[in-house]
């Protein structure tokens, strides 16, 4: 068949390919044997590592997540490309001559992929555009000369291909015309404006490329320079089929070696901060797109580094982003840091005040962020008295929430009530009433949200139990006469199984039972009971003695229908088919009698 690429072609790539420099890109790999890799998986993320990379014979596999395959697989995975694409990349990477099957010619249909290499295409060569206008041209010399001013070294300019867009709002769009691309496909390029197609939306502005992981440029961002950045200091562009912010890291390209070798990552504010950090020869420096630290890109760090070393600005939304990245990286496992800056506002002003060995030290000295959160709550609080006691203390068991260990937690405890002097028991105490408290707020939350939609219509089965509420102590007669397989309502058995477990665990409340239940329905026909008056008014007693009787009948009803059945379709051929007959109907009549019982 035309179009599909040959075997000999694959088989080529997958054993050609460098599968432990390629996987390397995504995690650490550290060698155990000749040509035996492992390292944390970077597909299901883990902190202890079971993925293994045989170089010899060309595989990986995770005894984690059991993916596993080629190279082909692994980057599929990891770059959500098509098999298609992956092996197409990976020719290109190794130099392998693509052939098709009979012949053939590369697939027609494929217009999504090739707008992708397009828009690649066509990002690199405005980057180089740009970055000529900067470096060479007259035109350009002014923005040259903020950058320098900036203290970005000529090495530095060069290596994050900075550039500078021409004031001409329409040269852009000439010059790719003249490259023959179409009105079409430069619509939608993010390049130029929605509702004027021929005028560029980045002008007179030094341009910042964005690089994916693998180092291509796939989108912009324009720094506007003295005097027009009062207003929009930076603009970027749009999402594009190459582009998502929430899953793109600044210079990461750059960063990723050096994150793995150190084992820790920088996160700062942005492009700017990330820059002076590598002039600074402190290269595992990454920074979100202007938006809030996201979890997908913690993902991608995830795989390369343990340590985060975040370094926000000083002011109010700098520390609510570094609260907010603190518990996303405990939450994930990852141990967080925090960069204090000292002598400027930013790293780019102590670099260019005090130059790279201060700076390198302050990171150097990076304080834990448990340690961190004593220091802002201690700003923030007048923990010399016992309201701003009690508002520190809350807000840092939140950060004790994050953890993953108990021990870790534990510890956080006893520091928390070294720290306000306070008694341990206490802060105990307090901790796990609040996460109670959490739960059950949450829980009211989410019935106040829930739609109504999953009403249940109950039955006498579910009616009964649910009437136990009204009177706690009724559940123990009723466990006394039934389990829950005796309840045929399974909607009954699940809110059994709930009450049984409180009772247990002798959290006999209705708070606890609300919040062991998953079902809305069953919450809202809880809470509907009890906010009606037939909670005050029922005698739980009787209800919870005919509901025993109920589901006693109904289960030998049950019994007996099974039974009928077998007896009408009984064939009887030997003797010894006729005895077990009456057997079935001997046990019938017992039903029977049981039913009468119950029914007196
Ligand atoms: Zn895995």
């Amino acid at each position: 068949m035309a179009g599909r690429i040959s075997k000999e072609t694959i088989d080529a790539i997958t054993s050609q390919a460098d599968i432990v420099n390629i996987v390397g890109e995504y995690t650490k790999l550290e060698r155990r044997g000749p040509n035996d890799w492992w390292g944390c998986c970077p597909i299901h993320g883990e902190k202890t590592p079971s993925f293994h990379v045989d170089g010899n014979n060309h595989f990986f596999n995770c005894f984690g997540c059991h993916k596993g395959g080629t190279v082909i697989t692994f980057l599929m995975e990891m770059e959500k490309t098509s098999f298609y694409d992956t092996v197409l990349n990976l020719a290109k990477r190794t130099g392998i001559e693509v052939k098709y099957e009979d012949g053939g010619a590369p697939q027609q249909n494929y217009v999504q992929d090739n707008t992708v290499n397009e828009l690649l295409e066509l990002y690199d060569r405005t980057a180089t555009m740009f970055s000529y206008f900067l470096l060479e041209t007259e035109q350009g010399k002014q923005a040259l000369k903020y950058a320098q001013s900036r203290g970005l070294s000529r090495e530095i300019i060069e290596k994050f291909k900075l550039g500078f867009a021409p004031a001409d709002r329409r040269w852009l769009k000439h010059f790719l015309k003249s490259k023959n691309y179409s009105d079409e496909f430069l619509a939608k390029s993010g390049l130029f404006s929605k509702n004027y197609p021929d005028v560029t939306i980045f002008s007179n502005r030094l341009m910042f490329p964005i690089f994916n992981r693998k180092g291509q440029v796939v989108a912009f961002s324009g720094r506007a320079m003295p005097p027009d950045d009062k207003e929009r200091k930076y603009i970027n562009s749009p999402e594009l089929p190459t582009y998502k912010k929430r899953d793109t890291l600044f210079y990461f390209n750059f960063a990723k070696n050096a994150i793995r070798q150190n084992n820790k990552v920088i996160v700062c504010e942005g492009n700017m901060d990330c820059i002076a950090y590598h002039q600074s020869g402190l290269e595992y420096a990454v920074a979100p797109l202007g938006t809030a630290f996201t979890e997908e890109q913690l993902k991608i760090l995830q795989g390369f580094a343990d340590t985060i070393l975040l370094s926000f600005d000083s002011d109010d939304a700098g520390q609510a982003a570094t609260k907010k990245a603190i518990l996303m990286c405990r939450r994930n496992g990852l141990t967080a840091r925090v960069i204090q800056l000292k002598g400027g506002k930013d790293p780019s002003e102590i670099l260019n005040k005090f130059g790279k060995e201060n700076l390198t030290a302050q990171v150097n000295s990076a304080i834990l962020d448990s340690d961190y959160f004593f220091i802002r709550l201690g700003e923030k609080y007048p923990v010399d008295t016992p309201e701003g006691k009690t508002k520190a203390a809350l807000e840092y068991f939140e950060y004790i929430d994050s953890l993953q260990s108990d021990i870790q937690k534990e510890s956080c405890l006893d520091q928390l009530s070294q720290a306000f002097n306070l008694k341990p028991e206490a802060v105990k105490r307090d901790f796990n009433n609040r996460s109670q408290a959490k739960e059950r707020a949450n829980f009211r939350q989410e019935i106040n949200t829930k739609p109504q939609n999953a009403k249940i219509k109950p039955d006498a089965e579910l009616r009964g139990l649910v009437a136990v509420i009204a009177d706690l102590n009724q559940f123990m007669v009723l466990r006394q006469e039934l389990t829950e397989d005796d309840f045929k309502n399974p909607i009954a058995k699940q809110f059994f199984h709930i009450l049984e477990e409180c009772s247990s665990e002798d959290s006999f409340s209705i708070n606890s039972i609300l919040s062991k239940c998953t079902n809305e329905g069953l919450v809202s026909l809880i809470t509907d009971f009890l906010s009606s008056d037939l909670a005050k008014s029922s005698d739980a007693g009787t209800i919870v003695r005919d509901t025993i009787k109920l589901v006693k009948k109904n289960k030998l009803n049950d019994q007996r229908e099974k039974l009928m059945q077998r007896i009408r379709n009984y064939q009887i051929v030997t003797d010894d088919d006729r005895k077990q007959l009456n057997n079935l109907l001997a046990q019938k009549l017992e039903l029977d009698r049981q039913v009468q019982k119950l029914q007196k």
